[in-house]
């Protein structure tokens, strides 16, 4: 008997209808005689929803009280689900984190995961039963409702998968697979049939939604395969695995973009050393994460910092930056909520010099300015008007030639 453990994303249960077909969807692989772990996301756009509510009592909504309303939707999806299948008379039990017992850490909004007691959901699956688990959430040591982060429950299904040491993770979403960049705005997009973990946690890291990250960081720690699928097709998807020979090689594998990102810009601080580890130190304390930072020297004693946070701790960084900026008598803070961060990912990168200045060269010949920069090994990233993200991503495909199956190799 397989243990399968099988997410769907929220446009997957979208309706009552759509959450009627996926209960026959995991039916029909009972039926076959698999023991079936299900997760699932809260209905599409309740998420949203909670986001909006909350941010008309408190411009900055308190962490705990935010996971206690976050946390709910996906109770909602469960209950919902567990009721079609007990209509069709098949036994099912639904589970929130709590009482599966998915520890995590406290940090509200964002939560790790530290631990996943899987007896509760084996003595269930022993007994007949189809188990479905709120995805997103779980429970401090001190019993207080944390979730995992915006698309968390993908999260919840690998550690799951790893916790029952599951024969298949299965995440089923609104797309095929995982694409060369998102299909919903490049029409070219082609379905990537392997990807490396290591690829596919560039990709999740510079924007491309259809995983999670931390998903995808604990499928690779534990060797948990992961198939990426379509709700509402049959067609295969793309398999997340080590990476092996058959894979295609590519100079460029994908093209993502971001737009969850806000640019914060310190002017005129004095340029002396301790300077960043004192603009910095707040924040990382708050557990806000900074992605990029760029300083730029004037003349005189004096740099502009100019850095890149999540949007939704905009607020809070901005906060914690207008008191330093005090205190050490910088001039100016300023920010950007609407910028986009695009980047051309690919391990083939690595042996190959000029991709970045194409990379430009593209974003220029569409009138696109570029207002920061990073670079690795394996990826270039370019922070643009949000305005233009669409039109940034399908020249930056278009350029590459991602649309066609056999890219020119890296020698
Ligand atoms: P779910 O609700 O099922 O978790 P998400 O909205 O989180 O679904 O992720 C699926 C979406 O990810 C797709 O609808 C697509 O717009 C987006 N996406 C972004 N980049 C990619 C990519 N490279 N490949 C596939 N989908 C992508
Ligand atoms: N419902 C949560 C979100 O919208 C978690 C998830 O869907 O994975 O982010
Ligand atoms: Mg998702």
């Amino acid at each position: 008997m397989a243990i399968i453990v099988q997410k769907f994303g929220g446009t997957s249960v979208a309706n009552p209808e759509k959450i009627k077909a996926v209960a026959d969807r995991v039916m029909g692989h009972h039926r076959q005689g698999n023991k079936m772990v299900v997760v699932l996301s809260a209905m599409a756009g309740e998420t949203n929803r909670f986001v909006d509510l909350a941010g008309q009592m408190q411009k900055i909504p308190d962490p705990r009280e935010m996971d206690v309303l976050l946390s709910s939707g996906e109770q909602v999806s469960i209950a919902l689900f567990a009721m079609a299948v007990k209509a069709a008379g098949l036994d099912c039990v639904s589970l929130l984190g709590d009482q599966v017992r998915i520890t995590t850490d406290n940090m509200h909004t964002k939560a790790r995961i530290k631990s996943v007691d899987s007896d509760r959901i084996s003595k269930y699956l022993d007994a007949g039963k189809i188990v479905v688990v709120a995805g997103f959430q779980g429970i401090t040591e001190d019993d207080d409702i944390t979730t995992l982060g915006r698309g968390g429950s993908d999260t919840t299904a690998v550690a799951l998968a790893a916790a029952l040491q599951a024969d298949q993770c299965e995440i089923f979403t609104d797309v095929e697979g995982v694409y060369t960049t998102d299909p919903n705005i490049c029409q070219s997009a082609r379905k990537i049939d392997r990807i490396s973990y290591d690829e596919m946690l560039e990709l999740a890291s510079l924007g491309a939604k259809v995983l999670d990250i931390r998903s995808v960081s604990l499928a690779k720690r534990h060797k948990v395969p992961l198939h990426v699928r379509s709700t509402f097709t049959d067609t295969e998807g793309t398999w997340v695995v080590e990476e092996d020979k058959t894979m295609e090689s590519m100079l460029v594998s994908g093209v993502t973009y971001n737009k969850n990102e806000a640019r914060i810009t310190i002017s005129k601080v004095p340029d002396t050393p301790g300077i960043a580890s004192r603009l910095f130190t707040p924040i990382s304390d708050a557990g806000i994460v900074v992605d990029m930072i760029i300083q730029n020297t004037r003349a005189g004693d004096l740099t502009d910092m100019t850095f890149t946070v999540p949007k939704t701790d905009y607020d809070r960084a901005m906060e914690l930056i207008e008191k330093i900026a005090d205190e050490i008598g910088a001039e100016r803070v300023s920010g950007d909520k609407h910028i986009a961060k695009v980047s051309i990912v690919g391990v083939g990168m690595r042996n190959h010099s000029g991709i970045a200045t194409t990379m430009f060269h593209i974003l220029a010949k569409e009138n696109i300015n570029i207002s920061m920069i990073s670079t690795s090994e394996i990826k270039v990233s370019c922070v643009i008007d949000q305005k233009y993200t669409e039109l940034a991503v399908r020249a930056l495909h278009d350029a590459f030639n991602l649309e066609k199956e056999n890219q020119p190799d890296k020698e």
